[in-house]
């Protein structure tokens, strides 16, 4: 049984070091053959440097190097296709996913799951705002998808490689890694741990890049917002005909109409906002349903040691 590890890598220099240790001492001491697949993706400090000097010094390290940054997701589908152990490990680079935890993941494994991942107890080291809507961002998530996807995981893991392939059957373009390995199912479980600090460095997750990851989960596990917008749109129709009845009311019966153009602007703008939002969700989808058609592999790779 090979073990692989999956290490997407994005200006992590301040943690490869260390990273490349604690993997190492962790993963020898599990007694398997193994290899280590750092995915660099695109980064702008010397992370790739280390890397070839990493690969040059030990036969386990791979690399895969993608021609500019393509995102995290991406980043881990491109290791995700170049690993050839049949148990897989997705870690993060900056230490924040404790490396001693995978031979308690492997260990689960080995009961006869095909996915174990790794649930945050709590997370160190991260403000308020980042908590708060991840947060609210996977609540939200479970109740508007028909698959159940664990709430506060990451992509820390361990998968078998029946769902690897199961993954590289899914070739769309909006990855939503989680998302895609619940759809896969199978018998999945989870293990327990605190989420530590970022080690050095800083994140590469702007707010851009987060709220494009949490579309990209919601659009592709979820209709909701589309059918959100019909219902909106026939909740705001439904007020304005019962505000239309009441102007005939009291013009005729009770004499006591004002004419003005307030409830005008009102109803004028109120459905009009209602219009654009429905768009814009429409937009959504839309958008990424041309990104699919225009079938583009996912990432380019500028170099790798792997064979392939
Ligand atoms: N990452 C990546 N490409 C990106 C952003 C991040 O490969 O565009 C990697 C990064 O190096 C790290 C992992 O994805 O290994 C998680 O990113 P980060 O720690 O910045 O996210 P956070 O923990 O703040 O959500
Ligand atoms: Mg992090």
């Amino acid at each position: 049984m090979k073990l692989s590890v999956v290490i997407p890598i994005y200006n992590e220099e301040a943690s490869l070091p260390s990273l490349y240790a604690r993997l190492t001492s962790v993963v020898q001491g599990m007694q398997l053959p193994y290899e280590l697949v750092f995915v660099n993706d695109g980064s702008m400090d010397r992370s790739f440097a280390l890397l070839l000097d990493l690969a040059a010094a030990d036969e386990h390290v791979r690399y895969i190097d993608l021609s500019r940054n393509f995102g995290h997701q991406i980043a881990v589908s491109a290791g995700l296709d170049a690993v050839s152990g049949s148990a897989v490990v997705i870690i993060d680079a900056d230490l924040q996913d404790p490396p001693e935890l995978i031979p308690e993941l492997y260990q689960k494994m080995q009961e006869g799951y095909e996915v174990v991942y790794a649930k945050r107890r709590s997370r160190q080291g991260e403000n308020a705002a980042k908590k708060l809507t991840a947060r609210l961002f996977y609540r939200l998530l479970t109740r508007i998808t028909h698959i159940s996807i664990p709430v506060d995981t990451g992509d820390f893991r361990i998968i078998s490689r029946k769902v690897v392939d199961g993954l590289k059957r899914m070739p769309e373009q909006n990855k939503f890694l989680r998302g895609q390995v619940s759809w896969i199912g199978y018998r999945q479980t989870f293990v327990e741990y605190d989420r530590a600090e970022r080690a050095g460095g800083e994140t590469g997750y702007t707010y851009r890049k987060m709220i494009r990851l949490a579309l990209d989960g919601i659009t592709a596990f979820s209709d909701a917002p589309l059918k959100a917008a019909t219902l909106g749109g026939f909740a705001v129709s439904g007020i304005a005909f019962l505000v239309m009845l009441y102007t005939l009311y009291s013009k005729y019966i009770t004499h006591d109409y004002e004419p003005g153009w307030p409830s005008l602007m009102i109803s004028i703008l109120f459905l009009g906002g209602v219009q654009l939002i429905s768009v814009g969700i429409i937009g959504e989808y839309i958008a990424r349903l041309s990104v699919n058609v225009r079938n583009r592999p996912l990432y380019m790779v500028a170099q790798t040691n792997i064979p392939s």
